[in-house]
């Protein structure tokens, strides 16, 4: 927990958001200025800025959340989608707490 990062607030119920999954180490909601028609982040609940500051330690962690991904998107109604996980200031990171990107809907998305 970090007392002045969003996401933790938004983990502590301090800010609202479109919350549909919990569970004893992540959430998953929807960003606030979608790209696609569809698209959340699932962060864990632990305080970790980027995924630059991972490492062993997170393994289990990291694979919980990338397992998440397909279960979240399909449920969501993506047939398809793009994962995007922006890491540091050079990488486009805003909110330095570890979050993965989920996003698709509507219309093939471009080639990047
Ligand atoms: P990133 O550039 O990967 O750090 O992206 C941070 C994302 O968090 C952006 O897409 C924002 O739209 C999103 N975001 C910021 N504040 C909130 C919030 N209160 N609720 C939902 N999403 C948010
Ligand atoms: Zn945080």
């Amino acid at each position: 927990m970090s007392t002045d990062c969003i996401f933790c607030k938004i983990i502590k119920g301090d800010i609202p958001s479109k919350k549909f999954h919990e569970d004893d180490e992540v959430i998953a909601f929807n960003d606030i200025r979608p790209i696609a028609p569809v698209h959340f982040m699932i962060v864990p609940k632990l305080h970790v800025e980027s995924l630059a500051d991972c490492d062993a330690v997170h393994r289990d962690l990291l694979g919980r959340i990338l397992l998440l991904v397909p279960k979240l998107a399909k449920e969501q109604g993506l047939n398809g989608f793009r994962t995007m996980i922006n890491t540091g200031h050079e990488g486009g990171q805003e909110v330095f707490h570890l979050h993965v990107h989920v996003f698709g809907g509507g219309q093939t998305l471009p080639k990047t």
